[in-house]
């Protein structure tokens, strides 16, 4: 029997499988793809090697700048495709590597929960999971289950949508044999904003169609246009409804009410992800669900005793960082951790690109939406010496900081600019460890940096 039986392998999965391996405990974790989940394969990984290729092509563009001089630049999509290949193809190795390496059986195939444990940790009434893989149907018993199984990419009911072959989602976009001339994104959200970002630097006619009144819609307001406008290349359609798509003309309604018609040789669609919920036997095991996800607590307990649930497919944050996370919560808490809890308010997110953005905390919006009362500074790139000397985008980005007028705590940092997702998990510990304007004074960063912009703007608030 089992400790522990794990129903996907992606982050959240393969993280709290490993954690669970550390303590010598036995665990089964069962992936029905490929292990490292949406982020390896179809996610994180492949998107961040594409978009360093487009990001090496538009330096090499900008490089005489520099003193550099490149003559017959051109890119090799194909070569572009084998290099993500073997990037996956590596990392994948790695984490096969690492279940090896702790012990952990995995099966290549669906699981599916046929009968809920009874909560008893002894094990006495174990829960039941069928697999079914190439090697056939077998039944494991286990004493205690961990639901990984992540999200899917949500395709919405717009009409011409379904079958459309010009019409396609994140992981087709990814495999795509050639660039299109003309991509239409349905979609401003992180997802959308790096495709687009990947294409127009590679020379395709992009236009972002985004149903808000700005990009990336959870972004600092007065952030999200600097990263916007940092996509010069990319057509932007704000406050636009679509309505249908005719082979990949996407029709849409304008703020103002106009109708209007996008063309375009391909159609992205990015307008969220959907939970999987349908593939583990939720029902049997009677587990709470509502369309965002499973339902859980803060120690990632759904409402059945001996089962918990991490990742995407709680719905609380998709992201492979939380996935990892909540993973680790679930495991702490299986092993019988007292201390271990899920803390949303500290989360970093990132947007990946030529230009850059990251944040971490509240926003001046939410603030005000929370009545706080709060302190800000901004301070532009082009202050920081490492950024100037490094982009030819010096003055679009911006650092702001905002921290609580009452009792000095650091509350956001947003950035837009190069290297914001490498440094923003240090926001994420001053705002975790409640670090207020004059502790943060004291706090020496290293200079050159982009990063050193932080303590700058932490200077200036008052
Ligand atoms: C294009 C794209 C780019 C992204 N970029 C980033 C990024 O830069 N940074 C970031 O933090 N996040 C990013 N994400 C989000 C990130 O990929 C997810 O948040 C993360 O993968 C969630 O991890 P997970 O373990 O919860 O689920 P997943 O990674 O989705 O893994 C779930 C696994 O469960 C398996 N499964 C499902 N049902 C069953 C079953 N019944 N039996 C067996 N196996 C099953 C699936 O095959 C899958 O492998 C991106 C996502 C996309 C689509």
């Amino acid at each position: 029997m089992y400790d522990t039986i794990i129903i996907g392998g992606g982050p959240a999965g393969y993280l709290a499988a490993e954690r669970l391996g550390h303590e010598k405990k036995k665990v089964l974790l069962i992936e029905e793809q490929n292990l490292g989940g949406t982020c390896l394969n179809r996610g994180c990984v492949p998107t961040k090697t594409l978009l360093n290729s487009a990001k090496q092509y538009v330096h090499a563009k900008e490089a005489e700048k520099f003193g550099v001089m490149v003559q017959g630049l051109s890119y090799d999509w194909a070569v572009i495709q084998n290099w993500k290949t073997e990037v996956v193809t590596k990392l994948r190795t790695g984490i096969e590597g690492q279940m090896k390496r702790f012990g952990v059986e995995v099966i290549n195939g669906r699981g599916e929960i046929i009968c809920p444990p009874s909560g008893d940790p002894s094990g006495d009434k174990p829960a039941r999971v069928l697999s079914v893989s190439g090697n056939g149907t077998a039944e494991h018993e286990g004493k205690t289950i961990l639901i990984c199984t992540g999200s899917v990419p949500a395709l919405p009911p717009i009409p011409g949508t379904k079958d459309n072959p010009l019409v396609v989602d994140s992981t087709a976009l990814l495999a795509i044999g050639t660039v299109p001339q003309r991509l239409a994104v349905i979609g401003g959200g992180v997802i959308g904003v790096e495709f687009a970002g990947l294409f127009s630097s590679l020379g395709s006619e992009v236009t972002v169609i985004e149903m808000m009144d700005e990009i990336v819609p959870f972004m600092d307001k007065e952030q999200a246009p600097l990263l916007r406008r940092a996509m010069k290349d990319v057509t932007f359609k704000l406050g636009c409804k679509v309505e249908k798509i005719e082979g990949a003309a996407v029709h849409y309604t304008t703020k103002d009410g106009k109708a209007e018609k996008q063309d375009a040789d391909l159609v992205l669609m990015a307008v969220g992800r959907r939970p999987v919920l349908d593939t583990w036997g939720a029902k049997a095991a009677g587990i709470d669900t509502t369309p965002k996800g499973v339902a859980v607590d803060d120690r990632m307990r759904t409402n059945i005793p001996g089962i918990w649930a991490a990742g995407d497919v709680t719905g609380k944050s998709l992201l492979a960082h939380s996935a990892y996370r909540m993973g680790e919560v679930a495991v702490a808490d299986i092993l019988g951790g007292k201390s271990n809890r899920m803390r949303y308010n500290a989360i970093p997110w990132a947007v990946y690109g030529i230009t850059e953005a990251a944040g971490v905390g509240i926003t001046e919006q939410e603030a005000a939406a929370k009545g706080v009362a709060i302190i800000k500074a901004s301070l532009p790139m082009k202050v920081s010496g490492r950024f100037v000397a490094e982009n030819t985008f010096a003055g679009h980005g911006a650092v702001k900081v905002i921290a609580d007028a009452a009792n000095r705590r650091i509350l956001g940092i947003h950035a837009v600019g190069a290297y914001s997702p490498e440094f923003i998990w240090g926001g994420a510990a001053l705002i975790e460890q409640e670090f207020r304007i004059d502790e943060v004074k004291q706090l020496i960063f290293p200079h050159p940096t982009v990063s050193e912009l932080i303590r700058d703007a932490v200077w200036g608030l008052e």
